[in-house]
């Protein structure tokens, strides 16, 4: 199909609403994408960047799958984005040290040998022989070469530039009020400004998504789990690659900042920062890497990662409501499973059969969690 007859609205320009809008434009489809305010200013870069396919993942299935299948495409991906938009996104192929701090830890590590690929475990030396500054204390750790990382300021800076040389519509500070249904399928949205109709409507609504799906008898447990990240600098460098460890993660950027994120805190839609809990955050990483203990602040920040209860997006359509297509609850994982959220939801609104089995993804699964 490659026709500009055929058109999409996409509620929600974070991450995934640009890049299902980068894979729709690409294809020939006529999009509007809309965002309540001004767009990619929440989840998607309050995020460290990191494309943690292995590292996020505690068991072999189908997340995993859709994990590695993201990891597969972002390199070109990220190309394209770069080539079409001239921002780099600063894709660095740099991998994730995963480091045991605790006997629980080193076990919980270690049980993930036998199914995750591209891993291996390293003793103390070998850890502080790729990274000199790691705590002594270490117990060894897993070591995840293809777990690249990405810049999520400039990603969302290339993504908008490059939507709009392509010519995607872009309208901020629409918030969508509700989703309209004619004749039994939902085929538009109602903003301030009137309403909108189009072949496809595409929900990507991130934390706030339920609250539209909800009137449509369609109740999605999506919720907000607060991040609360610290970004900090040293005089000399003191870090390669982005280490992570129980609860805590330290990712190098290319400017000489390093973020360290990040709380895990189910309070609401409230983005505030907390001296206790930052500086806690902070005392965790200085445990993993003792020498940022003189590390200038830069800054702090929070925000919101739309959270499911059994940790997996719902991605696909639902019984309740025909004609719209959701992508949204990417949680933790929402930088990382972008480019294959896009392709994945082209395809169905290309009624193609989709690269990987949607089924347990699919937003009508909620009535077994
Ligand atoms: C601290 C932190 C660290 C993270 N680190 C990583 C990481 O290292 N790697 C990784 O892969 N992921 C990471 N994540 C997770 C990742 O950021 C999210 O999964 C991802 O950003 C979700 O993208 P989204 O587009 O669904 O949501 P969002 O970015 O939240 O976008 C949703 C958009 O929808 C808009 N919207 C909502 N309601 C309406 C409405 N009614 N009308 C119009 N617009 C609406 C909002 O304004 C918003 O712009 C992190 C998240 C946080 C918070």
């Amino acid at each position: 199909m490659n026709s500009r007859s055929t058109s999409a609205i996409i509620i929600g320009g974070g991450i995934i609403g640009c890049t299902i809008a980068w894979e729709l434009t690409r294809s020939g489809i006529q999009c509007t994408l809309l965002d309540k305010g001004a767009l990619n200013q929440e989840a998607s870069t309050a995020a460290a960047g990191m494309l943690g396919a292995q590292v996020e993942t505690h068991q072999p299935g189908a997340f995993y799958e859709l994990c590695r299948l993201s990891q597969r495409l972002y390199r070109e991906w990220s190309e394209e984005i770069h080539q079409i938009s001239a921002i780099s996104p600063q894709y660095i192929t740099q991998g994730i040290l995963r480091a045991a701090l605790h006997a629980d830890d080193e076990q919980e590590l270690k049980s993930r040998l036998p199914w995750i690929q591209d891993a291996e475990w390293l003793s103390t030396s070998e850890m502080l022989a790729l990274e000199a500054g790691l705590s002594h204390n270490i117990l060894g750790g897993l070591r995840f070469a293809q777990d690249h990382q990405i810049h999520p300021v400039q990603l969302a800076k290339a993504l908008q530039a490059g939507l709009r040389k392509l010519g995607c519509e872009i309208r901020e500070w629409t918030p969508v009020f509700g989703l309209i249904e004619r004749q039994g399928r939902i085929e538009g949205v109602r903003t301030a400004e009137g309403s909108l109709f189009a072949d496809h409507v595409i929900i990507c609504a991130g934390a706030w998504g339920s609250a539209l799906t909800e009137p449509l008898g369609l109740e999605l447990p999506l919720f907000p789990v607060k991040g609360q990240c610290i970004s900090v600098r040293t005089e000399a460098p003191v870090l390669r690659g982005t280490v992570f460890t129980q609860g805590c993660y330290i990712v190098p950027k290319l400017d000489g900042s390093m973020i360290i994120g990040a709380t895990q805190e189910e309070a609401g839609f409230n983005k505030r920062c907390h001296v206790n809990v930052i500086s806690d955050l902070f005392a965790r990483a200085v445990k993993l890497l003792p020498s940022l203990d003189q590390a200038e602040l830069v800054s702090t920040w929070a925000g919101l990662r739309p959270g499911t209860r059994d940790g997996l997006p719902f991605m696909g359509t639902s019984s309740h409501a025909p004609g719209l297509t959701i992508a949204m609850g990417h949680y933790r994982n929402g930088i990382l499973l972008a480019p294959a959220t896009g392709r994945l939801i082209k395809q169905l609104i290309l009624g193609e059969s989709t690269e990987i089995d949607l089924t347990p993804f699919s937003p009508d699964r909620t009535k077994a969690i």
